[in-house]
C-alpha cells in the first residue's frame, strides 16, 4: 500500500470558466493558471505522483512549456495514473477538502464526486469531496485543494 498527498491553490479571475474536478461549474469567475486551473485535479495528480515518489506536476508539465497553455487538466491526471500503473499500483480511494468562499460546493459535490471517480477509474463511493470556507485565512480570492490518495499493488 502507498499513501500520497497533494495540495494546490489557484486565484479567481473574472472572464474565465470555473473548472473543478474536471467539471465546468456555474460561477462568475474561474481559476487562473497556465492550464485550465483545475485546482482539484492538480492536487489529485500530485497526490498520485507523490504516492509513487514520482516527479511532481510542475516538473512533468512546467508552466514555461507552451504546450500546456489552457491544457485540460485531465491530461495531467491521466499521465499520473499511467505512472501509477507502471509502478505496479492502482488507486483504492481518495479524499479531498476544497477551501473556497464561493461557489458553494455542497450542491455540486455529487456531480464532482462521480466525475472524479470516472477519471480515476474507481467507484464513486471511494471519492471524498468536502468543502470549507476560508474562515480567518484571508484567501477569499483563491481556491485551495488538499487531497490524500491510497494505492494498492495490482
Ligand atoms: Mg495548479
Amino acid at each position: 500500500m502507498r499513501i500520497g498527498y497533494g495540495w494546490d491553490s489557484h486565484e479567481f479571475k473574472s472572464g474565465i470558466p470555473l473548472k473543478i474536478g474536471g467539471l465546468a461549474l456555474p460561477h462568475d469567475k474561474g481559476l487562473g493558471g497556465h492550464s485550465d486551473g483545475d485546482v482539484l485535479l492538480h492536487a489529485i495528480t500530485d497526490a498520485l505522483l507523490g504516492a509513487i515518489a514520482g516527479p511532481d506536476i510542475g516538473a512533468l508539465f512546467p508552466p514555461s512549456d507552451a504546450q500546456w497553455k489552457n491544457a485540460d487538466s485531465a491530461v495531467f491526471l491521466r499521465e499520473a495514473l499511467r505512472r501509477v500503473k507502471t509502478a505496479g499500483y492502482e488507486p483504492v480511494n481518495l479524499d479531498s477538502t476544497l477551501i473556497l468562499s464561493a461557489p458553494r460546493i455542497g450542491p455540486l459535490a455529487e456531480a464532482i464526486r462521480k466525475h472524479v471517480a470516472e477519471l480515476c477509474g474507481i467507484p464513486a463511493d471511494c471519492v471524498g469531496i468536502k468543502a470549507k470556507t476560508p474562515e480567518g485565512m484571508g484567501t477569499e480570492n483563491a481556491a485551495i485543494a488538499n487531497v490524500v490518495v491510497l494505492l494498492r499493488r495490482c
